[in-house]
């Protein structure tokens, strides 16, 4: 029997074009036909039942805002099968046939559970600011969190020019430096510290001194949070290059907000619409992703199990930029 009513959720770390995406995942379903339930508050609010009916008119004028206006909570007690059957089972008594997950890589874990618990269909659409999901080149709203970290950081850079001093910016990026990395590319700096492949304090001052010998006055360190301590980094090498005025800059939270840029938009737009695509084929569990400009979907399953790997060429272009 055909499907009659799909269920959205956005879960774990915001990320700006998630409402874009519940948009697109909205508006595909109403064309099918289909009811939509909007859970708010992430897996929590599966557990709390806190359900809302979706037309097409809740989700206007949302496309341009960054966040999620389902909003979003972290829910450690969905690792407990208990709570999970807890939400199965309010799934199957409102009548959700099908669920999309907008969230990252821990959304994967706990989306990937409701399936295998109980055969419930899921597709997960990448969300995270970390682009840190195997299986896609892009994640939503990785794009906008970049533009807005290079856009501070170039500020930061005409300081820093101007003065001859050396920066340490602390970006985002707990468990994985592909954010740092990209931004170190885009924004020219010198040196990227990555929680995948960390430099030693001393490397860092050998680094600076070689670049000094080189006739760069001014530097700019990208540090992610998972790699390091801004303050700390600095302090050291403060005591290392006493002659060198070294500041830093701790980015935080502003990476998460913004208007999200038209790719972030585009992306959300395509994900969402695959995935009630998918939902509909009966196509389960997997995750939308994007390889170059095409499409694809990856079983949930091996999304899970395996790492994204970071790019080398990414960190050799970094040191051969840094000359
Ligand atoms: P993100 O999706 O941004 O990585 P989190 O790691 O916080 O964010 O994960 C989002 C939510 O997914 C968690 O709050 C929890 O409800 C659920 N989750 C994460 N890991 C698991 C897991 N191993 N099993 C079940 N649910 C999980």
């Amino acid at each position: 029997m055909a499907m009659k009513k799909i269920g959205v959720l956005t879960t774990g770390g915001d990320a700006p074009g998630m409402n874009a995406a519940i948009r697109a995942v909205v508006r595909t379903s109403l064309n099918y036909g289909l009811e939509v339930t909007g859970i708010e508050r992430g897996f929590r609010g599966l557990y709390e039942r806190s359900f809302i009916k979706l037309t097409s008119r809740s989700v206007s004028g949302i496309i341009n805002r960054a966040g999620t206006f389902l909003k979003t909570v972290r829910f450690p007690d969905f690792k407990e099968y208990e709570v999970r059957k807890a939400c199965y089972e309010n799934l199957k008594e409102e009548g959700i046939e099908g669920l999309a997950v907008i969230g990252g890589d821990g959304s994967a874990n706990g989306a990937y559970r409701l399936y295998n618990d109980f055969g419930f269909p899921v597709v997960l659409i990448p969300a995270s600011i970390d682009n840190d999901l195997y299986g896609t080149d892009f994640t939503i709203g990785f794009d906008t969190a970049v533009n807005t970290a290079i856009s501070a950081i170039d500020n930061i850079r005409d300081t820093a020019t101007s003065h001859n001093r050396t920066f340490v910016i602390e970006v985002m990026g707990r468990e994985k430096g592909n954010l740092a990395l990209e931004v170190a590319v885009a924004c020219g700096a010198e040196i990227v510290i990555i929680p995948e492949i960390k430099i030693s304090n001393e490397k860092v001052v050998h680094l600076l001194k070689e670049q000094e010998e080189k006739g760069k006055e001014s530097s700019i360190i990208i540090l992610a949070e998972g790699a390091g301590k801004a303050d700390d980094l600095t302090a050291f090498l403060q005591r290392e290059l006493p002659e060198r005025e070294i500041r830093y800059s701790v980015l935080g939270y502003i990476q998460r907000g913004g208007t999200p840029t038209y790719l972030t938009r585009v992306l959300a737009t395509r994900f969402g619409v695959a995935a009630v695509d998918l939902l509909v084929k009966g196509q389960y569990p997997y995750m939308i992703g994007i390889k170059g400009n095409e499409l694809v979907h990856i079983p949930l399953g091996e999304v899970i199990s395996k790492q994204k790997p970071i790019s080398d060429a990414y960190l050799e272009i970094v040191s051969r930029m840094a000359i």
